[in-house]
């Protein structure tokens, strides 16, 4: 692949970093990453992986854009108030860089359909930014299932969380928490709120795993569990070991089948 000067120019704080120079931005846009949740923690994963030119993201969400949303989704604005988020996603993402091919999912993820979702284009990472638990099970379960790495995160109040899971390589969603709270058990962002810049250093760390794992670089959040807590600035990274008795990828899984957990979903 030979760059144009306009992607040069376009990249060319990339291309001058050692660690990337012009194979990496090679591999970020040959690179293919799927974002599930156009909402807080999707916003800046969406704008950031677009603008480093990953070249096919894809984009699940169901949903529309609601005023209630605009305190943190900055990837949509007042002009795109009842719009569907993936059509606005797509919009922002393009006009930002054209080159980027952005697949719009408009469907909420279930067991029925996140397999073939994630098989469409083979993507490469997955971006867990929902905002359910229901969600964030079926995700690590299909991508376990799979093989396929992602990245989850998390945010309530002012309190945000992160891990990386990579087939092989260290544990899952499961191996930490083994099944969903009871729905009710823990309030949802509507009822507990949120602080929309949390969102966006969750969403932006989410981006930035997803491009060191394209660049094959180290120092994934693999094994690693990052909280991130906003009133006392903490970063924490605790370790994070395999759980061989987990349900999905321990040696013996009891859970083969993907599972559509029932809980009321809030509006990240
Ligand atoms: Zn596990």
């Amino acid at each position: 692949m030979i760059f144009s000067n306009e992607q040069m120019e376009r990249y060319s704080r990339h291309i001058i970093l050692k660690e990337l120079g012009v194979k990496g931005q090679q591999k970020l846009m040959a690179g293919k990453v799927l974002i599930i949740g156009a909402g807080g923690l999707g916003s800046p994963a969406a704008l950031y992986l677009a603008a480093a030119g990953v070249g096919t993201i894809g984009i699940a969400d169901n949903d529309t854009v609601d005023l209630s949303n605009l305190q943190r989704q900055i990837i949509h604005t007042s002009a795109d108030l009842g719009k569907p988020k993936v059509v606005s996603a797509q919009e922002t993402m393009n006009a930002m860089n054209g080159e980027v091919a952005v697949i719009p999912y408009r469907e909420k993820i279930d067991s029925a359909n996140i397999k073939s979702i994630i098989n469409d284009k083979n993507y490469d990472f997955i971006l867990d930014c929902t905002d359910n638990f229901p969600a964030k099970f079926l995700i690590n379960d299909a991508c376990v299932m799979l093989k396929k790495p992602f990245s989850h995160g998390g945010i309530i109040r002012f309190q945000g969380q992160l891990l990386t899971y990579v087939p092989g390589r260290g544990p899952c969603y499961r191996c930490l928490f083994q099944s969903p709270p009871p729905a009710g058990a823990v309030p949802s962002c509507r009822e507990a709120g949120v602080l929309g810049v949390l969102a966006g250093v969750i969403g932006t760390l989410q981006a930035t795993e997803a491009i060191k794992y394209l660049l094959g670089l180290e120092g994934l959040l693999t094994g690693w569990l990052l909280s991130y807590n906003a009133l006392t600035m903490d970063f924490r990274k605790v370790k994070v070991p395999v759980n061989p008795r987990c349900p999905v990828c321990g040696g013996e899984a009891s859970i083969t089948t993907l599972v559509d957990y029932e809980q009321a979903v809030c509006n990240l």
